[in-house]
């Protein structure tokens, strides 16, 4: 039997995470990190806002990138 991954955000425990928490999270601390947030607390360990954050995340939509499709 296959347990379905839950992602969960490292820091507040929010869970679960959407597709484009978990891709800005791979996107902005790399592809193989481990720790995942979400839009807020990504924004808070950046020491950005949650707007940057969902601006980027439109940017790297519309660049075509693989962790949002
Ligand atoms: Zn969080």
């Amino acid at each position: 039997m296959k347990a379905k991954k839950i992602f969960e955000c490292t820091s507040c425990r929010k869970t679960p995470l959407t597709k484009d928490e978990i891709g800005s999270s791979k996107k902005l601390l790399g592809i193989d990190t481990t720790e995942l947030y979400c839009i807020d607390c990504l924004a808070a360990y950046l020491e950005v806002t949650p707007d940057d954050i969902r601006e980027k995340i439109q940017m790297f939509k519309e660049d075509g990138c693989e962790l949002f499709k």
